[in-house]
């Protein structure tokens, strides 16, 4: 395979490049190493079959020249984080918008296979007990706060079924449910990595609201596999499939759990989200994936549990 990734230095970029290397494929990486690293493909530092490019999804001409030279394209780069798209919402909604239909084009141009991330955040405010993917989405019941992210990954998936079913080049969605493992980084809000950071440094682990809202964690080991497989499946084509982790838990639980893996000393200081986000900001309560379509795909069976991921995020650091 001569594969494209996008947002490649990013975190579940680079272990796709890890896992795409490690088997045997050719990888350029396209990433303006906004929330990236290069730090993160350290590792691969002397893979020859590694090429890392500088530069932005918004670039069109630059796209279409690496897409010419790729048969496999996973689109991952996009503006993410609550902080960033909280912050900068009109200028998230252009990267992720722009950017895919940028990199869907040329796939479609060059007949090249593609997966575009997308991510849970387009069911909107919907606790229902396991998500599936034909439940209502974002564009008709707005989350207040992250619209605009919601939005254009719900544009994004569009806009990637209109070019599929259109040009007949294989197309994968992937929804992401709360992704979590080592190189992501607190630094935008991702709430596992930066639990782990203040509990190490016996720091008081900050929940937001009262860390009753309840989440379902998957390890981007068990994640990263099924992402490739789903490429090389004809009956994912065209399709949204979920991807995520089947342990849920509360907030507080996992703070809990972190401070107990750690040995911390940390207490649990809860913040109010008007003061985390500013006024307006609603969390979902609950966010449980349904995974059942990735299972009868692809036999998807995440094996990692919550204390795997936990564990492995603290070893690595
Ligand atoms: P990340 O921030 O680590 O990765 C995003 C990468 O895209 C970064 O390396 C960043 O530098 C790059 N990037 C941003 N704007 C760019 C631009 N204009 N041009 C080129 N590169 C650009 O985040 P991640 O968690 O690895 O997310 C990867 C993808 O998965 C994203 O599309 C995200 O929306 C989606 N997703 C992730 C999760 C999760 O739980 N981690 C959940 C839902 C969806």
């Amino acid at each position: 395979m001569k594969a494209l990734v996008t947002g490649g230095a990013g975190f579940i970029g680079s272990h796709l490049c890890d896992y795409l290397i490690a088997h045997g494929h050719q990888v350029t990486v396209l990433d303006d190493l906004s929330t990236g690293s290069e730090e993160n493909l350290r590792q691969l530092a002397d893979a020859p079959d590694l090429q890392l490019v500088k530069g932005s999804i918004l670039d069109t001409a630059l796209v279409d020249d690496l897409v010419g030279s790729s048969d496999t394209v996973f689109h991952l780069a996009a503006a993410v984080g609550v902080h960033t798209i909280v912050d900068k919402p009109l200028e998230s909604l252009r990267t992720n918008l722009h950017g895919t239909e940028n990199v869907v084009d040329a796939a479609a141009r060059h007949g090249a296979r593609i997966m575009v991330a997308s991510t849970s955040e387009v069911y909107g405010k919907n606790d229902a007990d396991g998500l599936t993917e034909d439940a209502d989405r974002v564009l008709g019941s707005p989350l207040k706060s992250r619209w605009s992210y919601a939005a254009a990954k719900g544009l994004d998936e569009l806009v990637a079924y209109v070019y599929g079913r259109e040009t007949g080049v294989p197309t994968v969605i992937t929804r992401f449910f709360n992704i979590v493992g080592p190189r992501q980084t607190g630094r935008y809000g991702m709430v596992v990595p930066r639990f782990v950071g203040q509990a190490l440094a016996d720091e008081p682990i900050t929940v937001y609201g009262d860390g009753s809202q309840r989440r379902c964690f998957g390890s981007v080991f068990d994640v990263v596999p099924a992402v490739v497989k789903l490429m090389d499946t004809p009956a994912a084509y065209n399709r949204a499939v979920n991807l995520g982790g089947l342990e849920e838990v509360s907030i507080r639980g996992l703070a809990e759990r972190v401070i107990e893996l750690t040995g911390s000393k940390s207490t649990i200081e809860y913040i109010p989200y008007e003061k985390a986000y500013g006024e307006g900001y609603e969390d979902m309560r609950r966010r449980m994936p349904d995974t059942s379509l990735a299972r009868e795909l692809i036999d998807y069976e995440p094996t990692r549990r919550l204390d795997d991921i936990i564990n492995s995020i603290v070893e690595s650091k």
